[in-house]
């Protein structure tokens, strides 16, 4: 169990009630969700939740490092849980994203061909194991 209070003090933010509930959806929901998609789901719950708290709450446990940004394959940012570097694959029929971490070596920290690399995306799409059939 993680104390989410704990980890945004640990990251120099205020842990106000929203920002935690907006934390610990992230952790527990691996769905990529936009900014959007956050405030939706919490605002049933937060009645009070605005959509710009939330923007730019996600604005800031971003640039803290709590949460990574992605820009995958549209031209919307979506957020997750900094967690282990992972790689993304997106299904073309139900548009889920899939994290993946078995199929490729972590990359990170490594020098190819004479290059120091320090971060890799690399996005996957194709259909998902639910869609095939
Ligand atoms: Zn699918
Ligand atoms: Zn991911």
């Amino acid at each position: 169990m993680i104390d989410f209070k704990e980890l945004l003090k640990e990251h120099g933010i205020a842990p106000s009630i929203q920002r935690i509930k907006i934390l610990e959806f992230l952790e527990k929901n691996r769905i990529h969700p936009t900014a959007d998609m956050v405030y939706q789901a919490l605002v049933q719950e937060i009645p009070t939740l605005s959509k710009t708290t939330v923007y730019n709450t996600l604005k800031a446990f971003t640039e803290k490092g709590v949460l990574v940004a992605l820009s995958l394959f549209e031209n919307e940012v979506r957020y997750e849980y900094n967690t282990e570097p992972h790689i993304h694959f997106k299904c073309i029929k139900c548009g889920k994203i899939y994290d993946i971490s078995k199929a490729f070596e972590c990359l990170n920290n490594k020098e190819i061909e004479g290059h120091k690399v320090l971060e890799h995306h690399v996005n996957l799409k194709g259909i998902c194991k639910n869609c095939r059939d």
